[in-house]
């Protein structure tokens, strides 16, 4: 049994997913003495279930685009530095009609585009970056370079091993915090152990439970958890060959990236489909390092899960690959692992951020962007407390 110290630091941050991870490196950037406390002995959560994709390409031109093209700067130079790998290939969204084709260049044409480098490509193109794209599907596409792509299974744990190496944070694995309290001019943290150490700043970024540390705001009306389908698949040696992340239709009406555009509400009509519908899928891939295909995704809305759900299961792994094989030749590809993912999220796409006596800091619900905009709502939680 660990017993409580008298030991001070300067941060602690609960949580190491991605949030929490470049919080403490934010907070290490500075000088600071920094703690991350980790109840798993590695992080399980939605930092590990993702796609990877670091995307200012999938923001409207406002601070979530400032947000994510700093995200996307900042793993470039992780990876400069050898931190971790990345792939800075882009996402290239890709048309298979002609109304899809009259949606890109209504984006060309505005200034939806504004901060990012867009590229059209031809038929071949597209092709030519993704091989197993449909010949008659795929009538042309968008590129957008500043993308980059990251190996979800391994981001967090480089970068958890990089706090450690070159920063000096001490990282506590299979720590929970049970409580977490302003007492004066400090932050007590007790750890489900019975330690307890002090901090001037205290950083909460426990991801989609917040019913253990702060069940008032688990209450909150206006926060929905949601639950995500994934799948991987596998063609054996030698991968799928693409050069790009791919998104098609069914993302280009989900997400704000297209919204101006004129001919968007008659894609989304023509487009629609009763079991997308249902089971908020779109259909994203990015080939992994090791040449397997992630494939997804699903977005149910769930106050407590139902366990044994299993038509949902099935049905929504079957919409999802039934789409992708209209665009992408499968035929020789196999399912390798299916699982699901879990994050918070606020109506409205908010952050949620809380701060309590100056020093006790809640930063939860990125929603389905925290791979992309955690470097820079790291950074700008840091600002608030220090400078
Ligand atoms: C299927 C899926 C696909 C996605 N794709 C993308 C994508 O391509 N690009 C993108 O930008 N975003 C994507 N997202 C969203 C992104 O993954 C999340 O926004 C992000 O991972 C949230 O990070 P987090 O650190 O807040 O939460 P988490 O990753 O859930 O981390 C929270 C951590 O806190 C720990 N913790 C919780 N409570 C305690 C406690 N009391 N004590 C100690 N530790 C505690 C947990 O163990 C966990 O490790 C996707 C999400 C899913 C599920």
């Amino acid at each position: 049994m660990e017993h409580a110290t008298h030991e001070e630091v300067d941060v602690a941050v609960v949580g190491g997913g991605i949030l929490g991870t470049f919080h403490a490196w934010s907070a290490a950037r500075r000088g600071l003495r920094t703690v991350l406390l980790e109840r798993s002995a590695r992080p399980l959560g939605a930092s590990v279930r993702n796609f990877g994709m670091v995307i200012p390409s999938g923001t409207r031109a406002d601070a979530w685009r400032r947000r994510a093209s700093y995200g996307a700067l900042i793993y470039r130079e992780l990876a400069t530095l050898g931190v971790l790998g990345i792939r800075a290939h882009g996402t290239t969204y890709v048309a298979g009609s002609e109304l899809e084709l009259r949606v890109f260049e209504e984006f060309l044409a505005g200034d939806a585009g504004d901060g990012l480098r867009v590229e059209s490509l031809s038929a071949e193109a597209t092709r030519s970056l993704a091989p197993s794209l449909r010949d008659g599907a795929t009538l042309g596409g968008l590129r957008f370079h500043d993308d980059v792509q990251v190996e979800p299974r391994e981001a967090v744990g480089a970068l958890l091993g990089h706090l450690e190496t070159d920063l000096g944070v001490s990282v506590r694995r299979r720590t929970a915090v049970v409580r977490a309290e302003v007492e004066d001019a400090r932050c007590a943290v007790h750890t489900a152990a019975g330690g307890c150490l002090r901090a001037r700043h205290v950083f909460v970024c426990s991801g989609a439970d917040l019913a253990t540390l702060r069940p008032d705001l688990h209450a909150d009306a206006d926060l929905r958890h949601v639950k995500l389908q994934m799948l991987r698949l596998s063609r054996g040696e030698g991968g799928f060959g693409f050069r790009t992340m791919l998104a098609f239709a069914p993302t280009m009406v989900r997400y704000a990236t297209f919204e101006g555009c004129a001919s968007l509400p008659a894609l989304r009509e023509a487009i629609f489909d009763p079991v997308f519908d249902e089971h908020g899928i779109h259909v994203l891939c990015a080939e992994a390092a090791d040449g397997s295909l992630l494939l997804g995704d699903s977005h149910h809305y769930v106050a407590d899960e139902a366990p044994f759900d299993e038509r949902s299961h099935a049905e929504v792994d079957g919409a999802i690959l039934a789409y992708a094989r209209t665009r992408l030749d499968l035929d020789d590809a196999a399912i390798t692992h299916r699982w699901i993912g879990h994050y918070v999220e606020r109506e409205g796409g908010d952050l949620l951020r809380r701060t309590e006596g100056d020093r006790l800091h809640v930063v939860t619900a990125v929603g389905g962007k925290g791979m992309t905009m955690a470097p820079a709502l790291a950074e700008e939680s840091l600002a608030a407390a220090f400078d």
